[in-house]
C-alpha cells in the first residue's frame, strides 16, 4: 500500500502542533503562492482537483466554493464544521491536535479564495482539550502576523447537525456558550440568512494547502476517477490496532483493515462493519469482502462512505445490543423539532430495550419498521432518515438475531 499522507504528513513529528516545528516542516509555505493567485484561480484549482467534502456528504468542494459571490457588499464568512460526533468518527480531532497549523493554513487560503475576512470554527462541546490546542495555535499565528488580514474565532458546543450550527451562531451573537440546541420557533437574526457563508469540514479545509501547492493533477494522482485523493479513515471496535490512518480512495476495505488495523481483534472472524460513522448502513462480512473504500463502491452496496470512520464487529457481537447502543445516541442527539424524529428515536430505543430484555414480540420488530417508515423523509433534516436506514438495515441483515431474543 503506497504512502499517501497528504494531510497526516506531520502527525508523527514530535510537537508538530507548535508553530516553529510546523514551519520547519513546511507549514504556511503555500501562502505566498496562494496569495499570488486570484481568488477565482484558487476556486478553479479546487474544482479541477474534484476535492470532495470530507465531513460525510462527499459533495464537490469546488462547486460549493464557486457559489460564493466574488463581488458583494455583504461580508462573506467561512464556517468550519468540527462537530464530529457520530460514534466511530474521530478524525478531525487528529488534525487539530497534531497539525492545527495545517488547518489554519487551509483556512487562510480558503478565505482568500472566497474573499472572506473571518472564519468561525464550530467545535463540539466535549472537545475542550482540542479547543485549547487549536486556540494556542491560532494565538501563535496571530503573533506571527499570519492573521493580520483574516480573523479566526472558535465556538464550542456547536450541537448537532444544521440546527446545532444555527444555535451556535445565535449563541455567539448573544455571548452565550454551551447551549446545544435551537429552541423551537426561535427566530434567526436576519443577517444569518443574508450573508454568504461557506461551510466545510476540518479535513476538507486541511486538504487545500496540498492541492494549491502541488496542483489539481497531483491530488488526482491518488484515489479513483470519481473519488480522487485521500481520506483519514478511522477504525474502532473489534480491531487489533484502532486508530486513524490516511489512505487513498479506492483502497480495498479488507486490505486497509489488515494492513493498518492488524485485522480483527484476537484473530476472530468479522461479522459486520459500519463503514463511515453509525449513520452509514451496516454491512455484513460478506459484503465487505471485495469492497473498496470510495463513495461509489459504498453506494453500490446500499451504504455510504460517510466520514470513513469504520466500526468493526466480530463474530461474537450481539447485533441487537449494537443497535440499542446506536439508538441511545440518536435519541440523545435528536434536537426535538420534528415529531417523527423526537418520538421515533425514543420509541425505537424503548422497543429495542424491550427486545433485549426478552420481553419483545414479533409485532415489536414490525413496529420498529413502521417507525423507520415514519422517520423517513418527513423531517427538517437528514438525521431522522439516517435513523430510519439504520433500523431497516439492522433488521434486514440480522433479523434472525432479533427473533432469537423473542
Ligand atoms: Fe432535529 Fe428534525 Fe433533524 Fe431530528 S430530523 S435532528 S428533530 S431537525
Amino acid at each position: 500500500m503506497r504512502d499517501c499522507r497528504l494531510v497526516s504528513r506531520k502527525f508523527d513529528i514530535k510537537d508538530s502542533f507548535k508553530i516553529d516545528v510546523a514551519k520547519e516542516n513546511g507549514a504556511y509555505k503555500t501562502l505566498p503562492k496562494a496569495y499570488a493567485l486570484k481568488p477565482l484561480e484558487i476556486v478553479e484549482i479546487i474544482k479541477e482537483s474534484n476535492l470532495r467534502g470530507k465531513g460525510g456528504g462527499g459533495a464537490s468542494a469546488g462547486d460549493k466554493w464557486a457559489l460564493m459571490p466574488q463581488e458583494s457588499d455583504k461580508p462573506s464568512f467561512l464556517a468550519i464544521n468540527c462537530d464530529e460526533s457520530e460514534p466511530g468518527t474521530f478524525k478531525d480531532r487528529q488534525i487539530i491536535s497534531k497539525d492545527p497549523h495545517l488547518l489554519i493554513e487551509g483556512i487562510l487560503i480558503t478565505c482568500h479564495a472566497i474573499k472572506s475576512k473571518h472564519a468561525y470554527i464550530y467545535i463540539r462541546g466535549e472537545y475542550k482539550q482540542y479547543q485549547t490546542i487549536l486556540q494556542t495555535a491560532i494565538d501563535e499565528a496571530y503573533s506571527d502576523g499570519l492573521l493580520d488580514n483574516c480573523d479566526i474565532t472558535i465556538h464550542r458546543g456547536a450541537g448537532a447537525y444544521i440546527c446545532g450550527e444555527k444555535s451556535a451562531l445565535l449563541e455567539s451573537m448573544e455571548g452565550k456558550r454551551g447551549h446545544p440546541r435551537l429552541k423551537p420557533k426561535q427566530k434567526e437574526p436576519e443577517w444569518f440568512f443574508d450573508n454568504p457563508t461557506l461551510v466545510n469540514n476540518v479535513e476538507t479545509i486541511a486538504s487545500v494547502p496540498f492541492i494549491v501547492q502541488n496542483g489539481a493533477d497531483a491530488y488526482r494522482e491518488f484515489g479513483t476517477e470519481q473519488s480522487p485523493g485521500t481520506l483519514l479513515f478511522a477504525m474502532s471496535g473489534h480491531v487489533q490496532n484502532p486508530g486513524v490512518y490516511e489512505a487513498e480512495f479506492g483502497t480495498s476495505m479488507m486490505e486497509y483493515i489488515n494492513h493498518f488495523g492488524g485485522g480483527v481483534k484476537n484473530g476472530k472472524k468479522l461479522k459486520a462493519v459500519i463503514p463511515g460513522g453509525v449513520s452509514c448502513g451496516v454491512l455484513t462480512a460478506d459484503e465487505c469482502e471485495n469492497l473498496t473504500l470510495d463513495y461509489e463502491a459504498l453506494r453500490s452496496v446500499g451504504s455510504s462512505l460517510g466520514t470513513g470512520g469504520m466500526i468493526l464487529m466480530d463474530e461474537d457481537t450481539d447485533m441487537v445490543e449494537a443497535l440499542k447502543n446506536i439508538l441511545e445516541f440518536y435519541h440523545e442527539e435528536s434536537c426535538g423539532q420534528c415529531t417523527p424524529c423526537r418520538e421515533g428515536t425514543g420509541w425505537s430505543d424503548k422497543i429495542v430495550a424491550k427486545i433485549l430484555a426478552k420481553k419483545g414480540t414479533k409485532a415489536d420488530i414490525d413496529k420498529l419498521l413502521d417507525l423507520a417508515d415514519v422517520m423517513n423523509g418527513k423531517t427538517i433534516c437528514v438525521f431522522a432518515p439516517s435513523v430510519s436506514k439504520v433500523l431497516v438495515d439492522f433488521i434486514a441483515k440480522f433479523r434472525d438475531e432479533f427473533e432469537a431474543m423473542l
